[in-house]
C-alpha cells in the first residue's frame, strides 16, 4: 500500500487518533534505511524516484489545512510517516520548521509526531529537527541484532543494536519508543521477537532507554511476507503489564 499524496487524511489511526498524515517519500515507490518484513508498503523497490521538495510540502499542507479548516475538521497530530522513512528527506529539518509554523498557525493544539525508524539518529540535523516535534517515536523492534536485521532488515549492514541504545538513551528519556511484536518465517529463518528471551531482553532495553511511553503493536494490513502471525491482543497485554509494573506508560493496538 502506497500512499499518492504528500498530506493525506486525516485518518483514524490506531495509536493517534485523528491523524493527518505527511509523506516525505515518491508517491509512487517506497524508500527506506530498513526492509522491514512487516512493511504495509511493501520491500524497497529500485528507481530514480522524485522526492517533493520542501516548497511543495509546504504548499501541499497549506493547502489541506486550509481545508480542514473550512470543513470545520481537527486533526489531534500531524504524522510523518508515508512511503518510507521521512528523515531520509534531505530537507527534513526545514519542513519540520515550515509545519511548526503551518501547526501554530491552523491548529496550534496539535501535535506533531514523526514516525522513524531510528536509522538516522547519527545525524545531528536529523536529531535536531526531530527535537523540534512534539513526539519522536522511534523504532526499536529487538535488543538482538540478529532478531533485528531478520525483522527489519537494513540496507546498512554495520547498523547495530548497541549504537541504537546508544543514540536512544541520548534523548534523555524525551521519546516514544515503538516496537512491533510478531512471529513467522522468511527465507528459511524463524522470526519471532516474542520469546521469553526477547521480552526480558527488550523490557531490560527499555528501562535503560527509560522512554516517556511505549507503543507496542501486531501487524494490522498486508505484508510483504506471507508467513508472518499476528501476535494476539492478549499477548501484547501481557507484555504491556511486564512493563507497566515498572511504571512505563505503555499503549497496545492489537
Ligand atoms: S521502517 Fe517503516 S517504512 Fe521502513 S521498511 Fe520498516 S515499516 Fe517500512
Amino acid at each position: 500500500m502506497l500512499f499518492s499524496e504528500i498530506v493525506y487524511g486525516p485518518i483514524h489511526s490506531r495509536r493517534l487518533g485523528c491523524s493527518l498524515g505527511i509523506n516525505l517519500m515518491p508517491p509512487d515507490g517506497k524508500i527506506c534505511t530498513f526492509n522491514c518484513v512487516y512493511c504495509e508498503c511493501g520491500f524497497n523497490t529500485e528507481g530514480h524516484y522524485k522526492l517533493p521538495t520542501r516548497q511543495q510540502v509546504a504548499h501541499a499542507m497549506e493547502e489541506k489545512l486550509k481545508q480542514l479548516q473550512h470543513d470545520g475538521i481537527t486533526p489531534d497530530v500531524f504524522t510523518f510517516s508515508g512511503n518510507g522513512e521521512p528523515t531520509m528527506h534531505p530537507e527534513f529539518e526545514g519542513i519540520i520548521d515550515d509545519t511548526v509554523m503551518l501547526r501554530d498557525r491552523f491548529f496550534p493544539m496539535a501535535k506533531i509526531s514523526v514516525l522513524s525508524n531510528s536509522t538516522r539518529l547519527g545525524n545531528e540535523a536529523v536529531v535536531r529537527a526531530l527535537m523540534k516535534a512534539d513526539n519522536r517515536i522511534l523504532k526499536f523492534d529487538s535488543a538482538f541484532n540478529h532478531t533485528m536485521r531478520l525483522i527489519d532488515q537494513p540496507v546498512n549492514d554495520s547498523f547495530n543494536v548497541d549504537d541504537l541504545m546508544e543514540r536512544l538513551c541520548s534523548f534523555k528519556g524525551d521519546l516514544i519508543v515503538q516496537t512491533i511484536f510478531l512471529r513467522g518465517e522468511h527465507n528459511g529463518q524463524i522470526i519471532d521477537n516474542t520469546t521469553e528471551q526477547e521480552v526480558n531482553a527488550w523490557i531490560e532495553a527499555v528501562k535503560i532507554i527509560n522512554p516517556k511511553q511505549v507503543m507496542i503493536y501486531a501487524i494490522d494490513r498486508a505484508t510483504p511476507v506471507k508467513t508472518l502471525e499476528k501476535v494476539s491482543r492478549d499477548e501484547l497485554e501481557t507484555i504491556a503489564d511486564r512493563l507497566r509494573e515498572f511504571g512505563y506508560q505503555v499503549s497496545v493496538a492489537g
